[in-house]
């Protein structure tokens, strides 16, 4: 084995251990949590041996590294998840290869996504992204719909060619009422979710917990802990 691949084998081991521990502590079934790991800014030599090693789902979040990472990668059998800030002139690229988009998070976003995926010739799951860092149900000051729209979002995804409602995603706030209390900004999502399976059952993925938190969203009933550095190690750069 060489050195990167024993590296990577041995973070894995340990995030294993905590998502297990984590599952155990809440009486969850281990296989109702996937292991997305977030392979930005690491080449596609990486993501070639995390496939080697068992890993099923990557996770990337600007699309000028992850489609050439992606073209690199297509003998994988891997599920690629998207999940930065998209800007409408990336769908199209984003759509031949992303499964899974976790950051949509307006109408213009939805319309632009079901136009690509449709030429496309593909079927993408959109999870809609919560921003739990406003003070009120209806804002957020950073990326994400506020919780008061997702109802409607919902609806129009659901109605959209090409894509697939296939939950919700956060990430833990770093200012707001939610700021330093994780857990209780996944139990938030997970609510968020309770209301929105009740509408589309099938919408069942919530995605929630990065490597500082993924304890905390298990308990909270999180289905994707997306998993960075962690696994890779400190980031080269800032992404
Ligand atoms: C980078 C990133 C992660 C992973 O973060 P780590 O702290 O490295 O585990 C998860 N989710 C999103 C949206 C990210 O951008």
């Amino acid at each position: 084995m060489s050195d990167r691949k024993a590296e990577l084998a041995a973070n894995l081991a340990r995030v294993e251990e905590r998502i297990a521990g984590a599952c155990g502590t809440a009486g969850r079934a281990r296989e109702d949590v996937t292991l997305v790991v977030v392979t930005k800014t690491f080449p596609a030599s990486d993501v070639r041996l995390l496939a080697e090693l068992g890993i099923r789902d990557v996770a990337e979040n600007r699309d000028q590294d992850a489609a050439p990472k992606a073209a690199a990668c297509t003998d994988l059998s891997l599920n690629w998840h998207f999940v930065g800030q998209l800007q409408t002139n990336k769908v199209r690229s984003v759509t031949s290869y992303a499964d899974f988009v976790h950051s949509v998070d307006r109408p213009r976003l939805v319309n632009a996504l079901s136009e690509a995926a449709v030429r496309a010739g593909r079927e993408t799951g959109v999870l809609i992204q919560v921003g739990l860092d406003g003070a009120s149900e209806t804002s957020t000051p950073r990326g994400g719909a506020p919780p008061a729209g997702v109802p409607e979002l919902a609806e129009l995804v659901a109605g959209a060619q090409g894509l697939r409602l296939a939950g919700v995603m956060t990430v833990a706030p770093l200012s707001g009422p939610y700021e330093g209390r994780p857990g209780e900004a996944f139990e938030r999502l997970w609510e968020i979710s309770t209301r929105l399976r009740a509408e589309h059952p099938a919408a069942n993925m919530v995605s929630a917990g990065m490597s500082a938190d993924l304890e905390e969203a298990v308990t909270a009933g999180a289905t994707h802990v997306r998993v960075g550095s962690a696994v890779l190690g400190v980031r080269p750069r800032l992404g």
